[in-house]
């Protein structure tokens, strides 16, 4: 960073704005409300706007650069989407209006009910959730719901795999079960003769991921779903990854009684920075009285079709969030499904998983594969060859900044010594992919050769090796700059 901050171009009565002369009397600020102690910049609105645009440029974005941070399903956003929800028919409603005054919108959401429906297999839809562990949390209260409806209150324990997303394990013991981990197998399935022996008839569910985090199909999976339905448990599926199985596989025609997909993985809203985000949740036909209250219902009246939202539901949760969920996201997701069609959804799998394939077979060779076979939208190698040389997975994904590239994510899935988890998505072209791979064997050769030029990386960022924890936990942002002997601007974070 060499050009001058805000702070340094500051110059006493230089302005950002101009305003007519007052012509109304002027009325002091009551005391204490003016403070002469903030030293603020005084810049012009060109330097002001410079500034901000040059920081925002700081930043890594999908519309900037690859992004294969696995299990995030950092795809290309398509823009058309955004326009559909900026549309101000749905942008300027309330939830407040008239259910006769919003049918549009109404109509809207009892059609991605629909499509959702369609897409899982499974026949009823809430929207609500807002984000994926929120629909965790909803299916979770359902399956707690679904129990003591029936009487069944001894069900005390929920299974989770050891590859399974942490929210997953939080999540049961949010809704006070406890958690039994069931470890994978040798191919990084669930070990269904693991989970035959250990589960009985205090299992409440089971919660799967499928494709799991390590990018695989669960292949037991149907041997699974008898075992858990045996045992009059439900499977709860975790649907972070349908960007696999879009148009090709139905989890609910897998045995999965109920899912969340996170609309803004999958089905392309803008995420990261936290939010906002949807977390929509499906289940099968006899845990639909146990939704989130209201859903969007449809009937036929004198006058044509009417939507409404319906709150006749006495088995329902209730409410898991304010009004109706995230509307802009299912806006978004709506045009997204609209735009491409069922055929072009299964396309979105299937090259998201022809990606995925392509990066697995051009790495292979150069970093530890621990289960190999072929993946679907997501490959995880493992940095153990660079490790037994003294260079860590952290130092392969800084080093990849230098090459303009965002690194996969690291050291998850838990059960993958120095994992890289990397998820191309089906949006890149084969030159990034081919870009992506070069990258990534001189990296390979550099942890040989020179080890040093990664353990210091990134060497080309403004900042290189943050505290990381520190800068999330205990943010720091007051300004604190200044320049160093040579003049290079210096950030200092406390
Ligand atoms: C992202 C993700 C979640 C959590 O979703 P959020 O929308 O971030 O709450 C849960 N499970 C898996 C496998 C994920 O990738």
């Amino acid at each position: 960073m060499d050009e001058p901050l805000l702070f340094e171009l500051s110059s006493p009565g230089r302005t950002g704005f101009s305003l007519p002369a007052c012509d109304v009397p002027k009325t002091p600020l009551p005391e204490g409300r003016v403070r002469d102690d903030l030293s603020l910049p005084e810049v012009s609105e060109r330097d002001l706007i410079k500034h901000f645009t040059r920081l925002s440029q700081l930043n890594f974005s999908v519309d900037t650069g690859f992004y294969p941070l696995g299990s995030c399903t950092m795809k290309y956003n398509p823009k058309v989407n955004e326009e559909m929800a900026r549309l101000p028919g749905f942008a300027h409603i309330h939830p407040y209006q008239d259910e006769g005054l919003v049918q549009g919108a109404l109509r809207l959401m009892y059609e991605l009910q629909e499509y959702l429906a369609e897409i899982a297999g499974l026949p009823a839809v809430s929207l609500q959730p807002a984000a994926g562990a929120h629909g965790e949390l909803t299916g979770m209260l359902m399956v707690r719901a679904y129990h003591q409806n029936r009487h069944d209150r001894e069900r005390r324990v929920v299974l989770v795999p050891d590859s399974a997303h942490g929210t997953n394990p939080a999540t049961a013991a949010m809704c006070g079960y406890r958690v039994m981990t069931i470890p994978s197998d040798g191919r990084g399935n669930i070990d269904a003769d693991i989970l035959r022996d250990r589960a009985d008839e205090s299992v409440a569910a089971l919660m799967l991921t499928n494709p799991n985090t390590l990018g695989l199909f669960e292949e037991r999976i149907l041997e699974v779903a008898e075992i858990i339905h045996g045992l009059g448990a439900l499977i709860y599926c975790d649907g972070a990854n349908m960007n696999a199985l879009l148009g090709i596989a139905k989890p609910g025609e897998l045995g999965m009684d109920i899912l969340h997909y996170n609309l803004h993985k999958t089905f392309a809203t803008p995420h990261g920075g936290g939010g906002p985000g949807a977390g929509a949740t499906a289940v099968r036909e006899d845990l639909a009285p146990f939704l989130p209250l209201p859903l969007v219902a449809r009937r036929e009246t004198s006058e044509g079709t009417r939507y409404y939202l319906d709150y006749d539901r006495p088995l329902s949760i209730g409410k898991v969030g304010s009004f109706y969920g995230n509307f802009g996201v299912m806006v978004k997701a709506y045009a997204y499904i609209r735009s491409l069609g069922g055929d072009g959804l299964r396309e979105v799998s299937e090259d998201a998983v022809l990606n995925a394939n392509y990066l697995l077979s051009g790495l292979k060779g150069y970093y530890y594969l621990p289960y190999d076979r072929p993946c679907l939208h997501e490959c995880v190698f493992s940095g153990r060859w660079q490790k037994e040389i003294g260079v860590r997975t952290l130092d392969i994904a800084k080093r990849l900044i230098d090459f303009g590239f965002h690194p996969p994510t690291i050291y998850f899935p838990l059960i993958v010594e120095e994992a890289l988890m990397i998820e191309p998505t089906e949006t890149e072209s084969l030159e990034t992919l081919e870009g992506f791979l070069a990258a990534m064997k001189e990296i390979a050769r550099e942890a040989r050769e020179e080890p040093d030029t990664l353990r210091s990386a990134p060497h080309k960022m403004p900042l290189s090796r943050l505290d990381e924890v520190t800068a999330a936990r205990r943010p720091n942002l007051r300004w604190k700059g200044g320049f160093d002997k040579g003049g290079s601007f210096l950030l200092k974070f406390s």
